[in-house]
């Protein structure tokens, strides 16, 4: 009896000295009513598709976005002006894109909530403004689009409510794309304004349907949910795709890496969650809007339900064969789509008070029995923590926390196990893990 509770002892001081109390404030603060009442707010502008009017005050795109963008100016208002808020547009034409009814401009909510330390530096939490009926061309029918996406985007606004009582070190930009249903317009345009602005973006939280717990195959979960990320960066060069078949990487880029950070949050201070990691850019065949920042060379991933139902999503509101076709309010599961924003907000506070990731990451130890790394400094850095597994695990299951800026793991062979390194800060808050890219001979 004795040993058992030293043992309970024991495990509550390691898990204490790597949790922050912060973070729990955070996934209580997340409230399933604001995101409830904002869904409702959302279907009720009657059809949010991009190419619906933008006149009314009452219905279509634009009274939607320009609703987002007064609640975010809202949550500003109540943290001192914490939060910059603005339109970023791309122009659209009906030439050239077969999915385009007529031309118009896609116009993106962004919400930036400025680091104290790093400002330049920003972790982006996405939802989407549009929404579509069956036919996507079709801009006049109602389209409620509850979970989606009225769902992720409720969750960034909520997240932003939430994050705005705290100061981060780092910049978190929430926003709401459009353009979403007929070719992610609005994630391109935004992820190239990041780059030409020169934004050193950590990495993009995309939500994509976070309201539905009862899926197509009968299955009800209340608890599982998707991170897809790619496994390599898709504008990666020519000899880093050959030095992968040397050195390894296969499933170890930078959105990948994002992904196992989104986990590991998830598995330490959400414990009932069971996080998915799908090894897969997205759902077979199908489209979001982290792929166009993934294009451009950023980590980009999508949360998402586990569990989908396809009759209510992309469907005219109608009655068929006893099916209530649509995605309508009342289907949405408001706590779980709070769980999922949870997720995002301790994923977005942990990097947002973390220092920045090593730049570079080199590894040597060929026939030896020993690993060697080195990395470069990181301003701000506490330490650094080495991560390891076995080639076929998911996740960074081995770790070693060193305060140098190189360190020789002994008696473990190369071979047999992949490698990364991330910062870690005074307040122990870690950076997303590096995979090497140097070597060491
Ligand atoms: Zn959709």
């Amino acid at each position: 009896m004795k040993k058992i509770t030293l043992l309970f002892l024991l495990m509550s001081i390691t898990i204490s000295a790597q949790t922050d109390l912060k973070i729990y404030d955070i996934i209580n603060d997340i409230s399933a009513d604001n995101i409830k009442a904002d869904i409702k707010t959302l279907t009720e502008f009657g059809t949010r598709n991009t190419f619906s009017d933008t006149i009314s005050t009452t219905r279509g795109i634009g009274a939607a976005r320009r609703w987002i963008k007064a609640e975010f100016d809202k949550i500003s208002s109540n943290c001192n002006n914490c939060i910059n808020t603005f339109y970023q547009k791309d122009f659209v034409s009906k030439k050239g894109n077969r999915r385009v009814p007529h031309d118009a401009w896609v116009v993106n909510v962004v919400a930036v909530q400025k680091g104290t330390k790093y400002p330049n530096k920003y972790i982006i939490m996405s939802g989407d403004i549009d929404s579509r009926a069956s036919d996507t061309m079709d801009f006049t029918t109602d389209a409620p689009g509850a979970n989606d996406n009225a769902s992720g985007m409720a969750g960034t606004i909520e997240a932003a409510r939430v994050l705005s009582k705290y100061q981060f070190e780092s910049s978190i930009i929430y926003v709401g794309l459009s353009g979403e249903e007929q070719g992610l317009f609005g994630g391109a345009g935004l992820a190239k304004y990041a780059k030409e602005k020169g934004w050193d973006i950590i990495g993009v939280l995309n939500n994509d349907m976070i309201g539905n717990i009862k899926g197509v195959d009968g299955v009800i979960d209340n608890r599982s949910f998707r991170i897809f990320s790619e496994p390599v960066p898709a504008n990666e060069t020519d000899n880093q795709r050959k030095m992968r078949r040397f050195y390894g990487g296969e499933v170890d880029g930078i959105s990948r890496q994002l992904a196992r950070y989104i986990h590991k949050s998830v598995k330490t201070y959400m414990p009932e969650m069971n996080p998915m990691m799908i090894y897969r850019l997205d759902r077979f065949g199908r489209g979001g809007h982290h792929r166009p920042f993934n294009d451009l060379g950023f980590a980009g991933i999508r949360i998402m339900e586990a569990h989908e139902n396809y009759t209510q999503q992309h469907q005219d509101i109608r009655t068929e064969n006893g099916i209530a076709y649509g995605d309508t309010f009342e289907h949405v599961n408001f706590d779980y789509a709070k769980k999922l924003t949870a997720v995002n907000a301790i994923t977005m506070a942990n990097l947002a008070w973390a220092p920045a990731s090593p730049k570079e990451v080199a590894i040597g130890g060929i026939v030896e029995a020993a690993v060697k790394l080195k990395w470069s400094k990181v301003d701000g850095a506490k330490g650094y923590k080495i991560y390891w597994r076995d080639t076929t695990s998911p996740t960074w299951d081995h770790s070693r926390y060193v305060e140098t800026t190189e360190f020789t793991l002994g008696e473990i062979v190369i071979d047999n196990f992949f490698f990364g390194v991330a910062a870690v800060g005074e307040n122990g808050h870690e950076s997303v893990v590096v995979f090497p890219n140097e070597i060491m001979r």
